[in-house]
């Protein structure tokens, strides 16, 4: 495969002597779940990091005391672990507070910040727009003695929050306006997670960003398209305060996936306002989520590795996703049956007191991985769908008189139907023909079409089934939408079986129906399962038909 733009650009590095080792880092800010757009960005970095020997930091960014949570943070180690990455270290941005603090105040003895006592409007308002250059503040041009006198007073609690910043003095008349003098820190008299009240100034990302690339010596800061802008700035902070080698920060397009959400605020709001059951509610592509819902981590590592890395901003079909699940799950899924709206079958000529055990394979295609024991009886089930009074013509499956085969087993004919009062349809009373094992025709020499899964009593458990589909109705969320989630995203069946002994941790193919999993809500006596993805791509169909 042709290597990405990134990769290039590391080669020409390593070739022109620029770097000697290769230092990447995952920087999550610890205030929301990861997604998979968080997973687009784990497996360049960690890839990147395994490919050319070098290391990866996991790092979190907290800056930001109000919005962290220890939790967080836990649910983030976890998520990079399950992907299959481990890392060089974990560290935090607040790991360098005192650093930064002391970067800080270097900057203002090189004349290079200064203490601003605008009010945040006024920042605001004398920054300047995109088509007309700012103003300097009246702050600006104060000794450096004096900001830095006032910088330790902020430090040491003695100013209101909002009353000063610490701003850098660079250009209020830049065109880039991340350069017209950015705030780099503000007081936040707020307890922080890791270091408690020893603070009440926090330094904002730009400032602490590259600093903290520069101290781990991070060869290659990958960041996502919309900090372009504000590379300039990263460039200035740390060839002003770092000694050579810098690092370098190269921007990719961010992952957008159709029909789902893949921003932490809205994915908030959605477990907030009660839509979805929380982080890990399986519709959503957090990666808790899709761990849920039972995609493998291989599939979301192979999907990251096939959209690549590139500038250009693209929606991805979360079709492509699922895709490379069913890619990775059609060899790995052990086959077994479950019927999701059972139909009662009687087997009225099947008199033998036991069972019949019959060996049928675990994955049809790889014999080495041995079969397992169904049991024929005469109560058996199948799906209400692959039963139609009158169907139209090419209906292969059970009718009236009709025939069909029970996967791995038998031939049976419907010899009545049975009706409840209202009509409704409570069993069929079929007869079996027992030369028909093995895939035999039966001896009138006609052949049968149709084949359709089936559960025996003995081996079937009820259970509750959870069908998933697209979180959204649109491809991507509507502002005005009101209910922008697609009613259809879950679909809940109360009274499906599945085959006796499934096991946690294990996705199965349910023949006919799909991939499925066993969900963390089962108890003793409820079984509850998730439908990872159906067989096929049920959209791209309905597309193709319509
Ligand atoms: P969100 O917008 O969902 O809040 P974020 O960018 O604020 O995400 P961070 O915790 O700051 O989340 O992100 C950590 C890293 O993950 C950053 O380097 C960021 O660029 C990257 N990242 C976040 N979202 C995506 C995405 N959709 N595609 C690729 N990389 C992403
Ligand atoms: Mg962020």
């Amino acid at each position: 495969m042709a290597k990405d733009f990134i990769r290039k650009i590391i080669d020409n590095d390593l070739a022109a002597g620029k770097v000697t080792q290769i230092v990447t880092r995952f920087p999550p800010e610890p205030n929301g779940f990861l997604h998979v757009g968080h997973a687009k960005a784990i497996v360049a970095n960690f890839e990147i990091a395994r490919e050319y020997g070098g290391k990866c930091y996991l790092r979190f960014d907290d800056t930001n005391p109000e919005k962290e949570e220890q939790l967080y943070a836990e649910a983030i180690k976890r998520d990079v672990q399950w992907l299959g990455y481990r890392w060089q270290a974990i560290t935090h941005t607040s790991d360098y507070f005192e650093e930064l603090y002391r970067d800080a105040c270097r900057l203002i003895e090189l004349d290079k910040a200064y203490v601003c006592e605008l009010t945040a409007a006024d920042i605001r308002a004398y920054r300047g727009t995109l088509t007309s250059p700012g103003r300097n503040s009246p702050y600006r041009d104060r000794p450096s003695t004096e900001s830095l006198r006032l910088f330790q007073e902020m430090r040491a609690g003695k100013h209101d929050e909002g009353r000063m910043v610490l701003r850098a003095k660079i250009d209020m008349a830049s065109p880039n306006i991340s350069m017209r003098d950015p705030t780099i820190y503000r007081v936040k008299k707020l307890s922080h997670p890791r270091t408690g009240d020893q603070w009440c100034i926090y330094p904002l990302y730009d400032f602490s960003h590259c600093l903290a690339d520069a101290s781990e010596q991070i060869s290659h800061s990958l960041c996502t398209l919309e900090f372009q802008d504000n590379r300039a700035l990263y460039d200035w902070f740390v060839q002003a305060l770092r000694p050579a080698p810098h690092p370098q920060q190269i921007e990719f397009a961010r992952l957008t996936l159709s029909y789902t959400v893949t921003s932490k605020r809205r994915l908030d709001s959605l477990i907030k306002t009660g839509k979805v059951k929380g982080w890990d509610d399986p519709r959503l592509p957090t990666i808790s989520g899709l761990r849920r819902r039972g995609f493998p981590a291989v599939a979301v590592k192979n999907f990251c590795q096939r959209i690549g890395l590139s500038k250009k901003e693209t929606i991805i079909d979360f079709a492509i996703l699922e895709d490379e699940v069913r890619n990775s799950l059609n060899e790995s899924a052990p086959r077994t049956m479950a019927v999701l709206r059972p139909l009662k079958v009687t087997i009225k000529n099947f008199t033998n007191d036991q069972p019949l055990a019959l060996e049928v394979p675990i994955h049809p295609q790889d014999a080495t991985r041995g079969t397992r024991t169904v049991h024929f009886s005469n109560t058996i089930f199948i799906e209400r769908d692959d039963f139609l009074v009158d169907p139209p013509k090419k209906f292969f499956r059970l009718k009236p008189q009709g025939r069909v085969r029970l996967r791995y087993a038998f031939v049976i004919t419907c010899e009545e139907v049975v009706r409840a009062d209202d009509g409704t349809i409570t069993e069929l009373i079929c007869t079996y023909d027992p030369d028909t094992a093995k895939g035999k025709t039966p001896s009138d020499g006609k052949k049968v079409k149709g084949i359709i899964h089936w559960l025996s009593q003995q081996d079937s458990q009820p259970a509750k089934v959870y069908l998933y589909d697209r979180l959204l109705r649109s491809e991507s969320w509507d502002q005005d939408d009101e209910s922008p989630l697609n009613p259809q995203s879950l679909e809940i069946i109360d009274h499906a079986l599945v085959s006796k002994g499934i096991a946690p941790e294990v996705c199965y193919q349910f023949e006919r129906l799909g991939y499925f999993c066993l969900d963390k809500d089962s108890t003793t006596t409820e079984i509850v399962i998730n439908r990872i993805t159906s067989l096929r791509d049920t959209w791209a169909k309905i597309i193709k038909n319509s």
